[in-house]
């Protein structure tokens, strides 16, 4: 086995890498740029190597820097992990002849599967099944409209050098498909420098499922069972899980059995996938292939107990795979949900910042299942506009599916994040909905069931006993601290039985009477039994405990209006108020929000990409105003109202700070 290796990665990945490398006693390096100079990649490495500015092209990119660290550190190999120069042949082909092993597949694999023209010849060869449609590139857009019309609408417009969802339209008629053309080849000229373009068929009601396989250099490939990672928003897999509610026991092999043949036609040797896509009869489809890890690696290795991480090493160092297609099983299902910092009750706007509050559930056992978390920040670290919004990546796993997602929700609950938005909330809110569970999935379950984005959920009525519940409690401890802290004689002063708690302003009587943590909370004449933690203390993120018996888990913000409540999709703003002072708030007129209607803000800091306005145009609600880039996205920001632009205060270019003001109204 090699005893150093260098991880050209940053972030998340990284860290999952290094896990695997100390098990193994491989000593690691990684690099890192300036905004990674304190994160916790550096922290766990062995060695660090500094190599320049925080932009991706002015450090992660740069093949010279890495290939020099290598030089430097002693590293016999390079793990590259996702991104970045992790599907580039070139920087594969030049460690090759600096004699520095490559932790991933051949550069002639990397070359024939990282254009989707050239990889789908190859599928179609080796036996797969393609997506129906024109293998050749198309002229124009009149031509584009002649295949389109030959292949059958609806079809899909792709670019052949696309990736990350970019470069593709849907066209359902000759007029969508002349338009899809000419947007698709702008798009991939601006995103790639290479405009080719195809054309196949749209397969509707869709699911994206994908098959994992290992090959080695001795010409012997296996595949790990699928994956399906059809909750997508924007193209990006949201939630992912293993194996899939779809596939059956002939359809697996099926799928296995192609991706095998495609992976031996490039003699793949390393940890791949082949994406398929999968219609409502259970045809599959040939995508396009992955030559390298995935971000949703880890629910395939919770159900084989194969660490992929030490696969890609053992080949890499020209070890024989020790597994046959035989011995692998596929033990009880997990789920994947990524936890990104963007705002979903804000249309998923990137969120930015430093991470005040940081707390994940544990890893290891909860409820019927288990937890591991892969994350590569902590409490105090920053979220920059430069790379990836992801915190971290939730698995979880149970003996059946309905364990791995009840295990899911449990520690969704137990994840407490302050200073910037996540997308918890609506993470809840997908795996708790009916349709999820009962696993009727396609690429278009988030616009299918989120027409109109996410706007949070209402609780429940036990949810909202259990808010009532849990809110009184908090704000007894508060009270008692206050007494004692002020040194009143009477610690008991100004608590009692009876509140009114105000959940999103809406008056919620209780009766609640707590001895030890013990509590029985009557909410319209229902007497319903709680145990809340009494090891619960101001500050502290997180109140368990049970109600009828059932655990849950609380996540507790304390604000300077109330405390903010979250507990699975739900997040709520609770007073806990005397009966009397509820009568008074109740009169309060609610505190009016700054009209901000006439300004538009920049929702973070970033590039200003364009401004679609000018001085004196009149626009309507929803039109778009700007385009600004933060972490990877483009963020297109919409009037919320008609007006007339007063004044335009940026251009194209300019690095923006959070809440500075772009365009003005009249
Ligand atoms: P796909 O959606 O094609 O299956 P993944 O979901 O595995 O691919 O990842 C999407 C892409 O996002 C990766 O190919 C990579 O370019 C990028 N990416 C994700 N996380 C990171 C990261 N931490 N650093 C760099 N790039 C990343
Ligand atoms: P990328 O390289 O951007 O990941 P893919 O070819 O893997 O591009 O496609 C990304 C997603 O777009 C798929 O997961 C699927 O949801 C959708 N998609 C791609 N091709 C088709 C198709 N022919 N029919 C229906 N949906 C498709
Ligand atoms: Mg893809």
């Amino acid at each position: 086995m090699f005893s150093k290796i260098l991880i050209a990665n940053r972030g998340e990945i990284a860290c999952r890498v290094i896990k695997t490398c100390k098990r193994l006693g491989v000593k690691t390096v990684v690099v890192y740029s300036e905004a990674d100079a304190g994160s916790l990649a550096v922290e766990l490495a062995d060695e660090a190597v500094f190599i320049g500015g925080s932009a991706s092209a002015d450090s992660y990119l740069v093949q010279d820097k890495i290939i020099a660290a290598v030089k430097q550190t002693g590293a016999q190999a390079v793990h590259p992990g996702f991104g970045f120069l992790s599907e580039n042949a070139e920087f594969a082909r030049r460690l090759e002849k600096e004699k520095i092993a490559f932790i991933g597949p051949n550069p002639v694999a990397i070359e024939a599967m990282g254009d989707k023209i050239t990889s789908k010849k190859f599928a179609a060869e080796a036996g797969v099944s393609t997506v129906p449609g024109h293998m050749g590139l198309i002229e124009d857009a009149e031509e584009a409209v002649k295949i389109s019309q030959s292949v059958g609408y609806p079809v899909m417009i792709k670019a052949s050098a696309g990736g990350g969802g970019k470069g593709m339209r849907i066209a359902w008629n000759d007029e969508e498909a002349r338009e899809g053309f000419r947007d698709s080849k702008a798009e991939a000229k601006g995103s790639f420098g290479d405009d080719r373009i195809f054309i196949e068929k749209f397969i509707t009601e869709p699911r994206h499922i994908e098959i994992q396989v290992l090959g080695d250099k001795h010409g012997h490939c296996i595949h790990l069972n699928e994956r399906e990672c059809s909750i997508q928003r924007r193209n990006q897999k949201v939630v992912e899980e293993a194996p899939s509610p779809f596939i059956d026991a002939k359809t697996r092999a099926a799928m296995g059995k192609q991706s095998i043949a495609l992976a031996k036609a490039v003699n793949y040797d390393s940890a791949g996938t082949v994406e398929f896509i999968v219609d409502k009869d259970k045809n599959f489809y040939f995508l396009e292939m992955n030559t390298r890890l995935q971000v949703e690696h880890p629910v395939t290795e919770m159900t084989t107990g194969i660490d992929l991480v030490e696969q890609m090493l053992l080949v890499a160092y020209g070890e024989k795979l020790a597994h046959q297609q035989n011995d692998i099983g596929i033990k009880g299902w997990a789920v994947e949900t990524r936890i990104y910092a963007e705002d979903p009750y804000r249309n998923f706007l990137p969120s930015i910042g430093r991470l005040k509050r940081c707390q994940f559930p544990a890893e290891g056992k909860l409820g019927k299942g288990e937890v591991r978390i892969d994350t590569g920040v902590r409490e105090g670290d920053e979220i920059s506009m430069f790379y990836d919004p992801m915190i971290a990546k939730l698995i979880t796993h149970g003996k059946t599916r309905s364990d791995a997602i009840d295990v899911h929700e449990m520690a969704l609950d137990r994840l407490h994040i302050e200073g910037i938005q996540d997308n918890s909330p609506f993470l809840q809110a997908v795996i708790a909905q009916d349709r999820f569970k009962s696993g009727k999935l396609t690429t278009n379950y988030i616009p299918d069931e989120f027409p109109d984005g996410f706007s949070g959920v209402d609780p429940s009525k036990e949810q909202q006993i259990l808010l009532a519940a849990v809110a009184t409690f908090i704000h007894s401890t508060f009270v008692k601290r206050a007494n004692q802290i002020s040194d009143q004689m009477d610690t008991e002063r100004g608590l009692r039985n009876e509140w009114v708690v105000m959940i999103d302003r809406k008056p919620y009587p209780v009766k609640i009477a707590f001895s030890e943590g013990e509590a029985e909370i009557s909410f319209k004449g229902k007497k319903t039994p709680v145990s809340l933690s009494t090891a619960w203390k101001p500050g502290m993120g997180i109140m368990d405990g049970t109600i009828e018996n059932a655990p849950f888990a609380v996540r507790i913000e304390d604000t300077t209006e109330g405390y903010v409540l979250r507990h699975r999709g739900v997040k709520a703003k609770v007073l806990v108020l005397s009966p009397k002072t509820a009568e008074l708030y109740a009169k309060l007129p609610e505190k009016e929000a700054p009209d901000m209607s006439k300004l538009i803000l920049s929702p973070m800091p970033g590039l200003v990409v364009s401004i679609a306005v000018e001085v004196g145009q009149a626009v309507k609600a929803g039109e778009a105003v700007c385009v600004v880039e933060a972490m990877k996205m483009q963020n297109i920001i919409r009037a919320e109202a008609d007006g007339t632009v007063a004044a335009v205060n940026a251009e194209a270019g300019d690095s923006v700070a959070a809440d500075a003001v772009l365009v003005e109204f009249e």
